[in-house]
């Protein structure tokens, strides 16, 4: 009697545990720390996470399967660079005079459920008004689907700068935006900047360390910060927690960013083989965007897309990033992978592998990049990037080998977040 009731009770509580796991069939595994593409797996999900990675095809009787037999899965992937508050046209410039944060808020669900769509779990977003912050909440809180976002808030520029908000504005609306703004010219100014985007809750640092191919402004390269302004908001960022990204394509405010302790370049469109050394002393990362490169290079040639004065920058600096990606990853310096959707459409950030492919790097180096680097300078590291017992369950597939054809990144089928799926 007492034998029957307890083999009753064993198997109820197998059959519980059985309905209660997911089982994810794949036909090939991508193991993003090894760098190895294994075959036939079963990735056993819980609520949120992973619970354990089996060999073979484990198929319980009654069990909740996701057939992937066919597919190539591996780690929900992470853009460290994306704008999920706007996409790029040639209305954008009129736009900030006659749109309100409303509007920029329904327009960024779309981008953010786009991104996610496209197998990217998790974004970096490097600037917006600061809708962005309640974006991360929203998504966080499960009101809206989207990638898990770190946001930099609202980047921090100094006048005239990449970034000042009211660069291009006619006088009587230019004002003075201050710190609180974005805008700093000193480092106490610096260290108020720093701490107001703590207190606005975000989650990282962004600085326009050079000027900027689509600012309304002249040039595209020149330094905007000085040594001391960096190190200010670098130590201050430091002091909340925060690590600190920076823009940069001109050579010279690159160097006083490293310098200064920012942990990541973006773009890094004419940095010289002095400033590659540095980064690679200072343990920085160069974030590529070489896909925002060839947009803005190509929307150039497009009469009227862009301000005029943005032209020569655009034809200038977009064809330059692909070739300095591809000479810093031969140098050695660290590569996070990062695209500046936003400043192109959201949603085809997959584009960026078959770029930095093309630069010389290893297919599956690219795909490191994506998961385990990003996760590293997040410092999610022993929760995303991987596909690992304990692991968060972010999921995704492809069609094909990336390795043998790196263009089916642009085509992810299968994406879960959290151990929920979202498209099949
Ligand atoms: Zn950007």
């Amino acid at each position: 009697m007492k034998k029957s009731f307890i083999l009753l009770f064993s198997l109820l509580f197998i059959q519980n545990i059985i309905s209660q796991t997911t089982y994810i069939l794949c036909g090939k595994l991508v193991d993003t720390k090894s760098g190895k593409i294994e075959s036939k797996k079963t990735i056993l999900v819980e609520k949120t996470k992973i619970i354990d990675v089996m060999d073979g095809y484990i198929m319980p009787k009654g069990a909740n399967l996701i057939d992937l037999r066919d597919k190539v899965v591996m780690p929900g992937l992470i853009d460290m660079h994306v704008h999920l508050e706007m996409e790029y046209d040639n209305k954008t410039q009129i736009r900030k005079y006659i749109t309100d944060e409303a509007d920029i808020a329904y327009n960024s669900v779309k981008f953010a459920e786009t991104t996610l769509l496209n197998g990217f779990t998790t974004v970096r977003d490097l600037g917006g008004t600061g809708v962005n912050i309640s974006l991360r909440n929203a998504i966080n809180a499960g009101k809206i689907p989207g990638p898990r976002v770190f946001t930099a808030g609202k980047s921090i520029a100094t006048t005239g700068g990449h970034a000042d908000p009211t660069n291009g504005s006619s006088r009587k609306l230019i004002g003075n935006p201050g710190p609180k703004e974005g805008v700093v010219n000193s480092v106490e100014d610096a260290k108020k900047a720093v701490r107001q985007r703590y207190k606005n809750g975000a989650d990282c640092i962004k600085i326009t360390a050079t000027g900027g191919v689509l600012s309304v402004a002249k040039s595209g390269d020149n330094p905007q910060f000085t040594i001391e302004e960096v190190k200010a908001i670098c130590d201050m960022a430091k002091d909340y927690g925060m690590h600190v990204a920076a823009h940069a394509h001109g050579d010279v405010g690159m160097q006083r960013a490293i310098i200064g302790g920012v942990k990541t370049i973006e773009h890094g469109t004419y940095m010289s083989d002095k400033t590659m050394d540095l980064m690679i002393k200072h343990d920085a990362y160069l974030v590529p965007t070489i896909t925002a490169g060839k947009e803005v290079a190509e929307k150039a040639k497009v009469k009227g897309f862009y301000p005029e004065i943005v032209v020569p920058k655009a034809l200038a600096v977009g064809p330059q990033i692909q070739g300095t990606f591809g000479r810093a990853y031969k140098k050695g310096v660290g590569i996070a992978f990062g695209t500046d959707a936003g400043v192109f459409k959201h949603g085809v950030n997959g584009k960026e592998f078959g770029f930095m492919v093309e630069a010389g790097m290893p297919a599956i180096e690219t795909l490191q990049s994506a998961t385990i680097t990003n996760a590293m300078l997040l410092k999610m590291d022993d929760e995303i990037g991987q596909i690992k017992k304990g692991f968060i369950a972010d999921i995704i597939a492809v069609n094909d080998d990336p390795t043998k054809k790196i263009e089916t990144m642009e085509n992810v089928v299968f994406v879960m977040k959290e151990g929920k799926v979202y498209k099949k």
